[in-house]
């Protein structure tokens, strides 16, 4: 069974659709790189995945459960912006905090998760930084970290590193894919970069104009672009 499951899922704004009839099967601990220019609808599938966006027909389906209708927050997924969103007035372990909190967990408990999702991002001791002490490529991993925390099922990265310079961007490609390895998590990764998805990921979904118009292994997609 796929972990991820899409079926025919559309999403149309008045005029046009954003996504036409997406059709994917993605497998457990799969890192799966959805690749297309601006405006073809990457952002849009990954949201109706996250739940923020209600698509206009088709099924999402997470471990063989329909979840088209269920609520973000009961998804168990972990979704990551380009734009990292760390709020300025908290330190690092009281972003991570954040969305714990609203779980009502306990103190100690909250404690230990900071420390590993910190040592999982390679951030051990950042604790107490604020946003402005720490560089774009950190200010992501923090962005990571406060998603890992919650411990996800599913991973959800929307072109994290297109606000990198390119030094950085480069690190940060395999950085992340050892990281997706290691944690053996599902990943969607969007990027309009076709180089990063040809280095990072297991299997490529090509988009264009709203379209899955090619899926396959980087090989594949290299071969027969
Ligand atoms: P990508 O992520 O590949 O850049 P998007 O999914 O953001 O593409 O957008 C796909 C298309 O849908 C674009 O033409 C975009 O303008 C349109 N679109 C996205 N969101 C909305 C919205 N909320 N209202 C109207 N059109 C939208
Ligand atoms: P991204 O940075 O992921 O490509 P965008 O900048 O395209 O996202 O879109 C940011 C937000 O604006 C999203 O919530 C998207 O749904 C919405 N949006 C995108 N295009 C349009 C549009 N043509 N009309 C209205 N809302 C849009």
């Amino acid at each position: 069974m796929s972990d991820i499951r899409l079926v025919n899922l559309t999403k149309s704004y008045g005029e046009g659709n954003a996504v036409s009839d997406v059709d994917l099967a993605i497998e457990e601990g799969e890192f799966f790189s959805l690749l297309g220019p601006s405006g073809c609808g990457k952002s849009t599938t990954l949201r109706m995945i996250a739940g923020f966006v209600r698509p206009t027909s088709g099924r999402i389906l997470i471990g063989g459960d329909d979840i088209t209708a269920l609520p973000p927050e009961r998804r168990d997924i972990g979704i990551v912006f380009q734009n990292y969103a760390i709020f300025p007035h908290m330190n690092v372990a009281e972003n991570i905090a954040f969305g714990l909190k609203l779980r009502k967990l306990p103190k100690a408990e909250i404690a230990r998760r900071i420390e590993d999702s910190l040592r999982q991002v390679g951030l051990s001791g950042y604790e107490t930084r604020y946003q402005r002490q720490l560089s774009g490529g950190e200010q992501q991993r923090v962005a990571l970290a406060r998603v890992l925390v919650t411990e996800p099922r599913i991973l959800l990265l929307d072109e994290p590193l297109s606000a990198l310079d390119k030094g950085l961007r480069e690190e940060m490609k395999f950085w992340i894919k050892d990281l997706q390895k290691k944690l053996k998590i599902t990943t969607i990764y969007v990027t309009h970069d076709q180089d990063e998805a040809l280095t990072m990921s297991d299997r490529i979904g090509v988009m264009a104009k709203s379209r899955i118009v090619q899926v396959g292994t980087p090989q594949e997609i290299y071969e027969r672009p």
